[in-house]
């Protein structure tokens, strides 16, 4: 992919050329999706072969894992299993402090951009949703994404009344991740009408709007070392928003910031709403240079 884009030519890109980034002397590297998909294929790889040939590297799946004997447990299940049950053991603690402690440096939702296999999938039926919008064959439709705290609540409130993980019924991450680890399930007819809905209806809707799991690991976001720093080098082209799924969190890279930055000598400002999942798109295609991804934990303390 070519980083000198412009609004109409990144409509045109392949999802294929987005894995290597062209840069100003010619020069090909490795985008940032692509090296998320990597770390997505290998970390599945290993609950594959953990089970499958017994090698005991990372047993398990995302909701609750072994890795080379640390407990881990997906920060939205263990809330689900107190509620239901008003117990956890010691291991689930160990393994969710652990968690916890790992996402609050990564950076919150990079859980949803660089570990969940759904996440890869959403990516995919998102092109084919945007293609088939930029044809006219379907519409854009958004709505707020805030909704996406009314369905937290509501499955905390289901597991909580009924003493059961009801949002494990139709989690399509933990469903995925069951089947990589363990095979098919008939379940799996979900996970593809979900994808069809994000194809065909509206864009990344699962992520955007329902998965209490992204949404949980978004409360961190926003306190997080790791995050997306934007620098006045940006000329406002928007490029970024048109690539970003959940572009509420760029606003500051909007021409109306402009004049009051340079007047309060603002040059540069980490993205910290909650939705960024680091996922890097914005950094692959901002020809400017003005994104990039850093640490901020001297400046938190
Ligand atoms: S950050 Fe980069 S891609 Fe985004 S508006 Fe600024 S110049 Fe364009
Ligand atoms: S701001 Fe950038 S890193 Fe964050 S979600 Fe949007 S495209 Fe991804």
């Amino acid at each position: 992919m070519d980083k000198y884009n412009s609004r109409s030519t990144i409509k045109n890109t392949s999802f294929m050329s987005t894995f290597l980034i062209k840069n100003g002397n010619g020069k090909n590297r490795l985008s940032l999706r692509a090296k998320r998909f990597v770390v997505i294929i290998a970390v599945h790889l290993l609950f594959f072969l953990s089970f499958a040939i017994d090698i005991q590297i990372l047993e398990g799946t995302l909701s609750g894992s072994r890795f080379l004997g640390f407990h881990l447990i997906d920060l939205f299940s263990i809330i689900q299993v107190y509620l239901a049950t008003y117990h956890l053991s010691i291991n689930m603690i160990i393994g969710a402090v652990t968690i916890l402690s790992v996402y609050l440096l990564v950076g919150g939702r990079t859980y949803c951009a660089w570990i969940c296999p759904y996440g890869l999938l959403s990516e995919i039926a998102e092109k084919m949703n945007n293609t088939l919008v930029a044809k006219g064959v379907i519409k854009n439709r958004e709505f707020n994404h805030k909704v996406r705290y009314v369905f937290w609540a509501i499955f905390m409130i289901l597991a909580f009344s009924s003493g059961y993980l009801v949002f494990e019924t139709f989690n399509v991450v933990g469903i995925l991740s069951r089947f990589i680890a363990y095979g098919w399930s008939i379940a799996l007819v979900w996970v593809v009408a979900i994808l069809a809905v994000e194809t065909f209806y509206s864009r990344r809707a699962w992520c955007r709007y329902i998965c209490p799991i992204g949404t949980t690991y978004g409360i961190l976001g926003p306190i997080s070392a790791t995050r997306v720093e934007w620098n006045d080098n940006c000329d406002h082209c928007m490029v970024c928003h048109d690539v970003c799924f959940e572009n509420q969190v760029l606003d500051l890279t909007k021409a109306k910031h402009a004049k009051s930055n340079k007047e309060n000598g603002i040059s540069h400002q980490y993205v910290t709403g909650a939705d960024c999942t680091l996922c890097g798109r914005c950094i692959d295609v901002c020809h400017q240079d003005a994104l990039s991804i850093n640490f901020r934990l001297k400046e938190l303390i």
